[in-house]
């Protein structure tokens, strides 16, 4: 599953619209009201944390565009959790970038977020999870509508 944080700006015409539910009927997309500011009649904002497969997050995000939300993308990052990482070595074979690396000689998978575009491929092959999407808090964002 993927996760993506993104800010949703509706123009007045949609912003009564169920849109946000249509992206969890129609398209199998969970998703995190982080922060919102709606009122009839005016631009409404909203923060949210999506997660579904890369399939139904770009089906869902062409939707969201064809009814004429603005779309933002959160600021994210990927982040490794230690914890769940069992050094099987299988996400050094598809990052492009040489993030995840086998440290000799202890042959531990080690990962430098200096060299970490963000391309999400090791989040799809890591079986126990341990690559993850860090999404900035909507808490911390300023939405002045
Ligand atoms: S695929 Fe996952 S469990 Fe295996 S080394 Fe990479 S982060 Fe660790
Ligand atoms: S997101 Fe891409 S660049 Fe970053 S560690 Fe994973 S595979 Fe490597």
């Amino acid at each position: 599953m993927y996760k993506k944080g993104l800010i949703l700006k509706f123009p007045p015409k949609v912003v009564t619209e169920p849109v946000v539910c249509n992206l969890a009927k129609k398209y199998d997309i969970t998703f995190n009201i982080l922060k919102a500011t709606i009122t009839p009649g005016k631009e409404g904002i909203m923060v949210l944390e999506l997660e579904g497969t890369q399939a139904s997050l770009k089906k869902g995000l062409e939707y969201l565009k064809e009814v004429g939300v603005e779309i933002v993308p959160l600021e994210q990052k990927v982040v490794k959790n230690e914890e769940k990482c069992i050094h099987c070595g299988v996400c050094t074979a598809v990052c492009p970038t040489g993030a995840l690396y086998i440290e000799r000689p202890s042959f531990e998978v080690k990962f430098d977020p200096q060299k970490c575009s963000a391309c999400e491929y090791c989040i799809s092959v890591c079986t126990t999870k341990a690559m993850e999407i860090s999404i900035k808090n909507g808490e911390e964002l300023s939405l002045g509508v």
